[in-house]
């Protein structure tokens, strides 16, 4: 038993965890609990090397501040971030806009540019990716309508230390709607999910100075904390950017 490899330790803990629906890993080495996730770990030791193993393991845990744990838990606790963690090939998913939205992006594009999208479109793309159980918050190093295929574009997450390089974004258009292909590499994304404020500009201001008018402060200003509670985690009550610590 060499020394133990954290990636993959952390992998195989939250997928022996999830498949089990454990909340924690409670109990002694010697409880029953350890037992199994370390023959689990690795089924070629012998009942003193398993016990060792378990020791071990029940004491990088345990340890205050465990990097593991922490990393562990933290996946766990976001419901839908298990392609983060159980698939470490690349990983892709697919966000699904309706025509009119995409027209509605376009539209916001084509006031200021007529080849790429703007900051309001990462911020569209990223709730998007949220929806589908991403954690990041993505900012485009670049992008461009194109012939072929309808845009491409390449993403970054807004914090700095985050563990995925970059999204590789590629639109289509099908008959009822724009689907975006995003490509990742598939890696366990170790900050909290960035929760970002929707900064209202252009011409959404103006619309918005009308619906001030015309439905008083109090009525647009919730219409606004709703709008921002649907893209973002209703249960969070912070609407800037949250960093891990
Ligand atoms: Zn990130």
């Amino acid at each position: 038993m060499g020394p133990f490899n954290q990636e993959d330790l952390i992998l195989r803990i939250s997928k022996f965890m999830k498949e089990r629906n454990l909340e924690e890993l409670k109990g002694s080495a010697r409880a029953l609990i350890w037992q199994e996730l370390c023959s689990n770990l690795n089924n070629s030791l012998s009942q003193n090397q398993l016990f060792s193993y378990q020791v071990r393991l029940h004491k990088l845990w345990n340890a205050p501040n465990s990097y593991i744990k922490r990393t562990v838990m933290s996946a766990l606790a976001s419901n839908n971030s298990n392609r983060h963690i159980f698939d470490k090939s690349s990983c892709k998913l697919q966000v699904k806009i309706t025509n009119e939205e995409w027209q509605d992006q376009m539209k916001t594009a084509m006031n200021h540019s007529k080849s790429s999208f703007l900051v309001k479109f990462d911020n569209f793309l990223s709730a998007k990716l949220q929806n589908l159980g991403i954690k990041c918050w993505l900012r485009s190093s670049h992008n461009r309508f194109k012939k072929n295929v309808l845009w491409e574009g390449i993403y970054k997450c807004i914090e700095k230390n985050c563990e995925i390089e970059k999204f590789e974004c590629i639109a289509f258009k099908t008959i009822n709607e724009v689907l975006i292909d995003v490509k990742f590499c598939d890696k366990i994304v170790t900050h909290e999910k960035l929760i970002k404020r929707l900064r209202i500009s252009g011409q959404d201001r103006v619309i918005q100075q009308y619906s001030l008018s015309a439905n008083g402060i109090a009525n647009t200003q919730s219409f606004n904390a709703i709008y921002n509670a649907n893209i973002n985690d209703p249960s969070k009550t912070n609407y800037s950017v949250k960093k891990k610590t």
